[in-house]
């Protein structure tokens, strides 16, 4: 698979050669809802902090096919200082929008790795997380990391510094396969470097409320829309097993610069239908113990899940209700269903329009 390597970086190159310049705090942003927490229903903040950039898009391997975070990045250093002003100013703006009075989690996005010093200082890092310590609404602090900066001694500085929070780490697993994450995903680390990190966080769980999180991605490029389901649901079995204490599937949604956005600009690539998401939640909600969320970002968009005008934003609703409550649900019908299950039911033959020419 050396030619998705290639055309990857090269795809990855271009599409940094052409960014407008962006300031950090024109690249922040942060919003509130609905959420399912550990402890039930409640409400969650995001925030995006710019950082220079996912150091693994920025490295010659250009980074995963269905990313483009990487380029909505200042790409230059952002200093612990200028970080913890645009956090304490986002923090404060969410919190004037809506008091915090109820079970708050409080997700920082960081478009990479907030655990890598070299893409969050670490200075910008302490602070961040020491000044959600005050807040006894803030019940849960979640970060994302890809699993190499996932060691004992900074999951033990986070856990101290939040004294009987939640700390959950959310690491991009994608696939439970590992050719697919290596091959095709180009994720760059395997099984077995997922499941040290993990086993990490299961150690220090006797001593800190520490958790792991794994985002799964539905339909990465070159796979059919019958083995994308049969991939989730096996995926979602592996991360269970393996000792993941959430997980959340991230359906594909076609990011700009990327080989998937240009295998879908070929015809060679179409995001999941939303029955094919449904099918995943039902089957996996079934099955799993542990909470399972589905993203419904970019659902009946141009480039994100798709079934008809019809259903659409129906099923879009049904699923985000679902999430909170992590209830399976219902029947549904429209009349593209029948398409969809002729796809699926063929997609071994279709299939070969994907392939890369
Ligand atoms: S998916 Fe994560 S690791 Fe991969 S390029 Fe995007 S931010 Fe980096
Ligand atoms: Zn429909």
């Amino acid at each position: 698979m050396m030619g998705i390597n290639k055309l990857n970086r090269e795809l990855r190159e271009r599409s940094l050669g052409r960014i407008d310049k962006k300031s950090p705090r024109e690249l922040a942003a942060s919003w509130s809802s609905d959420d399912l927490l550990y402890s039930g229903p409640g409400r969650t903040i995001y925030m995006v902090l710019p950082t220079p950039g996912c150091a693994w898009a920025l490295s010659n391997s250009g980074g995963c096919t269905m990313c483009s975070y990487v380029s909505d990045s200042p790409l230059a250093a952002v200093s612990a200082e200028e970080m913890l002003g645009i956090f304490h100013e986002n923090l404060e703006r969410q919190i004037k929008r809506q008091p915090l009075d109820g079970p708050t989690a409080v997700k920082l996005f960081v478009s990479g790795s907030f655990l890598n010093p070299e893409e969050v200082p670490v200075e910008a890092r302490q602070r961040i997380i020491m000044s959600l310590a005050d807040y006894p609404e803030i019940e849960e602090v979640v970060v994302e990391s890809r699993p190499e900066y996932v060691t004992e001694e900074v999951l033990r500085e986070c856990c101290e510094a939040l004294p009987g929070k939640i700390f959950e780490v959310a690491m991009g697993l994608e696939t439970g396969n590992e050719q697919t994450r290596m091959n095709i995903i180009n994720k760059g680390f395997s099984n077995e470097e997922f499941e040290r990190a993990l086993a990490t966080i299961v150690k220090l769980k006797s001593e800190y409320p520490v958790r792991a999180k794994v985002y799964l991605l539905v339909k990465p490029i070159l796979t059919s829309e019958k083995e994308a389901i049969v991939d989730a649901i096996q995926s979602a079995e592996y991360a269970e097993q393996s000792g993941v204490d959430r997980i959340s599937f991230c359906p594909s949604t076609i990011h700009k610069g990327t080989l998937m956005e240009m295998l879908w600009r070929k015809g060679s690539y179409q995001p999941p239908w939303i029955w094919s998401v449904m099918e995943i939640i039902r089957r996996v909600r079934s099955l799993a113990k542990i909470p399972v969320i589905m993203d419904t970002a970019g659902f009946g968009t141009r480039r994100g899940p798709y079934n008809c005008k019809k259903c659409n934003s129906a099923l879009k609703d049904m699923i985000i209700q679902s999430n909170i409550h992590q209830t399976i649900p219902e029947d549904f019908e429209c009349d593209c269903r029948s398409k969809w299950l002729a796809e699926v039911e063929y997609s071994g033959i279709t299939h070969s329009a994907s392939k890369l020419s």
